[in-house]
This record gives structure tokens, sequence and C-alpha cells, in this order.
């Protein structure tokens, strides 16, 4: 028999496991009703399942129980659009859809057999795992760069990343951690749900994220926080005077901060007023982690730390030619246990995916002396050609952050006739707006004059996702 993905759930300890508002499961609880609902799952012998991911403790159990069934789950985005819903639809083909009661799906998932997840269960007894290599999830990407992509997930990938993430963070089953994550992608839903249950360890869904609901568990007993950057935004600009909610943060074991840049900036408001240093670690739908900060490890702003155990990294100039020096810039390749077996139906987008075995990140970055990673930005939209210069967009983002009258910053390039490319800062401002010409000398003077922006243009908000990455391709529409 494979080792099990959740021994917790084997011999289920009397402690909580998952809760979310006011619904709780313990571990017996859980075992119990994902074991069932595996059960029938393996007993309907459909290839694969659908799950209406919205954040609630129905698609934590569908997740598991599918995993437990070895029936691979395609998570869904209950926000989803008709026509990204209908790609997900006809490229997964998911026999069942799986989701909480009393929800009205869409007429692409409203076609298909359909089980409402319970909460309640007798016990079963444990069912046999599958292999390692057999798929276990499949999750798209988020499409910040193209369409999303269908991303197979091995067993094997979700154990390693999980296991490397133990020994990284000093994860045990004593953690608790709350987040307000979304489940459909791998930050909420691998580590935010399969990563406490695989520890033993606890977690709490706040639902909708507000700096008070995530202060409030971590003066209750939350040991640890998941969070993306603008809700790190938000808190650093909440805790800044607010010494009750500074003491709460202050509380924490740990605070995690990936699935974008972490600026600068809001690091240090953070540690200014909470004492805590965020940290920062770097991951994909197709890798799950790569990096991270160690619990025990040096923490530096704008870093993403070292590569976890298991996964070897090196940094790739244009011509392939592996980049040693410190600093030098080249893009992040990544092998390890924890890569994805394909990109579902698109064998093309697989072998274009890999060279030699090495994973291509389309991750621009530099190392310190340290082996220290940090994030430049990435190939496809960050990385602007300019008077001969290679300019990452994230650096001019952090420094126009620093500017007081900057709550929000992106950095693109677009097509110059002198220059190749100029650089355009999107600013949303804080409170009026500062002149073009003060922030491009505030950028030119904290890094070069070759950085200063050439265009400011001002918004109301950046367009980002769900996760709350800016959308640059929503910038520059037409320039794909
Ligand atoms: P698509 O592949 O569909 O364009 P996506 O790459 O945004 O979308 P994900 O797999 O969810 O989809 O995100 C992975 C990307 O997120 C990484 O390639 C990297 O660019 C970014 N990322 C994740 N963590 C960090 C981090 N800590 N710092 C900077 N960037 C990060
Ligand atoms: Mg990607």
């Amino acid at each position: 028999m494979a080792d099990p993905l959740f021994p917790a759930l084997v011999a289920p300890p009397a402690k909580t496991a998952l809760t979310f508002g006011e619904l709780t499961l313990d571990y017996p609880g859980l075992a119990a009703v994902a074991g069932t609902l595996a059960r029938e799952l393996r007993a309907s012998e459909v290839a694969r399942v659908a799950v209406w991911a919205t954040p609630t403790l129905h698609t934590s159990v569908a997740v598991i129980a599918s995993l437990l069934a070895g029936v691979p789950a395609v998570p869904v985005n209950p926000k989803i659009g008709e026509r990204e819903l209908g790609h997900i639809v006809s490229d997964s083909e998911p026999g069942l859809v799986l989701t909480e009661p009393g929800v009205e799906l869409p007429p692409a998932l409203a076609a298909l057999p359909r089980k409402d997840v319970p909460l309640t269960g007798a016990p079963a007894d444990p069912l046999e795992e599958p292999g390692p290599e057999a798929p276990a999830l499949i999750i798209y990407t988020s499409g910040t760069t193209g369409p999303p992509k269908g991303v197979v997930l091995p067993r094997r990938a979700i154990a390693g990343t999980l296991d490397a993430l133990e020994d990284a963070w000093q994860w045990s089953a004593d953690d608790v951690l709350v987040h307000a994550l979304p489940l459909f992608h791998v930050h909420g839903l691998i580590l935010g749900i399969l990563g406490p249950v695989r520890r033993g360890g606890s977690a709490r869904h706040v639902g909708r994220f507000s700096t008070e609901a995530i202060a409030k568990e971590l003066t209750d007993g939350a040991t640890m926080m998941f969070g993306v950057p603008t809700m790190y935004h938000r808190i650093a600009g909440e805790v800044d005077g607010n010494p009750e909610l500074a003491k709460a943060f202050g509380r924490a074991r740990l605070l995690v901060s990936g699935s974008a840049a972490l600026p600068v900036h809001d690091h240090q408001r953070i540690t200014a007023a909470t004492g805590q240093q965020v940290v920062e670690r770097y991951g994909m739908t197709e890798t799950l982690m790569n990096t991270s900060v160690r619990a025990d490890g040096e923490r530096k702003p704008g870093a993403v730390g070292v590569p976890l155990r298991g996964v070897e990294l090196r940094l790739v100039d244009d011509e392939g030619e592996p980049v040693e020096e410190t600093g030098a810039v080249g893009e992040i390749q990544v092998r390890g246990s924890n890569l994805f077996t394909e990109y579902l139906n698109r064998p093309d987008a697989t072998a274009e995916a890999f060279t030699e075995g090495w994973f291509r990140t389309g991750d621009m970055a530099t190392r310190d002396a340290d082996g220290y990673v940090r994030i430049v930005g990435r190939k496809a939209t960050d990385l602007i050609k300019s008077g001969g210069y290679k300019i990452g967009a994230g650096e001019i983002e952090n420094a126009l952050l620093e500017h007081p009258g900057v709550a929000e910053a992106a950095v693109t390039g677009e097509p110059d006739p002198d220059l190749g490319e100029r650089i355009v800062a999107w600013i949303v401002p804080d409170g009026p707006a500062p002149a073009e010409r003060e922030l491009a000398d505030h950028v030119a003077r904290l890094l070069s004059p070759h950085k200063r922006p050439r265009v400011v243009r001002f918004l109301d908000a950046l367009p980002r996702n769900e996760m709350g990455k800016v959308m640059k391709r929503a910038l520059h529409p037409g320039q794909g």
C-alpha cells in the first residue's frame, strides 16, 4: 500500500482539523466524511471530478476525498466567467461535480451529474491509495501571461512540497494556520488546506479577508498566517498606529507571503509596527514551492529565500548558459520532486516548458552571496528592454512605492522608436496625485537615471486577479 497522503486521517487524533467560521471538523469527523465520499467516488468509476471551489469546508472535504479515492479533482473558481468555465470543462472532462448543498451551478457544470458534499458520515476504513505518480489534482494557472493551462499534479509533488515546507518552516502538528485565500489555486488549497491536514495540524479559514479577522485568530491561538501581497499591503496600513492590531500580528510564529512579489516597503512597514519579518516563498502551479526563507534563516526584504529541500535551481542566460556570478540576472529553471507531470492536453506546451529535464519558469532573478534568490520579474511582462538596458519592473515598482504619494504601482514597457521600449509607470495615488516629473526624479535618484519612467499614468485601481496579482496584459491590451 502506498504511503498515505494524510497519515492523520488513517489514525485520527482527537483534535480540530479544519474550521470555516461556525463550521468545523475534527480529525475523526474529517476521516469519516472524506472516507465515505472517497468510497462513493471510487465506486462511481468517474475518471475526474470538478469541485465547485467556494471557500468552504465542503470544498476541502471534496478535494481530500478525491485524493483519498485517487480520482483527480479539478477545482473551479466559483466566480469564473462562462467562456473560461467552458474551456475548463471541455479540457478536463469531469464526470461529476462536487459542491456544497444549495448552490446553483452555471450551465456548463449543471449539465454534469452532481454530488452535494455532506459534512457528516459514518467512520469508513481507509482505501488503498494510488502510487506516487498517479495524477491527484488538475489546477489551472492564474492566466497572468495567457489563457490558463491545466497543470497535472501527481501525489509525489504534493507530498514533496508539503514535506519540504515542514522542513523549511518547522511546520508541525501543533501549528494552527489562519488564512482567507481562495481554494482553487495552489496557495490556498494545497498549502492552506492540504498542508495542515498532512501535518496533522489545523487550519482556520476566516472567509473574506480582513486584518481584524486574521488578528482575532492570531490572538486566539493561530500560529501562522498565509497571505498574498495585497493582504500584507492592507495589514501594513492598518497595524501602523494601531498597537492592538500590531500586537496580534507580533504574536505569530510565522507570517508567510507568496503568489506575487511582496513590496519591500510593505514588508518594512509591517516589521516597524509589529516586530515581525514576513517570510516570503516563491512557487508556481507547475512547480509547487521552489524557494523560501527558512523559519530559522535570515529574512531579507525583497528576497524569496533559498531552494527548498529536494529542489534544484539554476539561473540561465538567453543562450541557456548557467549564470554563476552573484547579482547577475538569469531565468530561473528548476528540477525536483516538486514538479508537475504535464499540461493537460497540451503536449506542445509541456515539451516547450522543459529543457533537458529543467523546467523553465519564465521568472527572472538574481542570487546573492548567501544563495538568496531575488525575483526581478517575469520574462514576458516584467523585463523591459530600454536604451540597450534590461530593466526589471519590480525594482522600479519598489522604488515608486517608497514615495508617500503612491499607494500602488505597476511598471511596464511599451514600444518606443528611440529606446526600443520606454518605461511606463501605472500609479494608484495615495491622496492627490504627485507630479509626473517628481515620480520620475524620485526613481532616478534611488536607482539610476535610465530607470526613470518616461510616462506616468494614474489609475483608480490596478487590474488584479483574485490572488491580487497585477494582470499586466490588461494594462496593454493588444500587446498580448
Ligand atoms: P499563467 O501561468 O497562467 O500566466 P501565473 O504564472 O500567474 O499565470 P501561477 O502559477 O498561479 O500562475 O503563478 C506563478 C507565478 O507567480 C510565478 O511564475 C511568479 O511569477 C509569481 N510568484 C509566485 N510567488 C512569487 C513571489 N514570492 N515573488 C514574486 N513572484 C511570485
Ligand atoms: Mg505561469
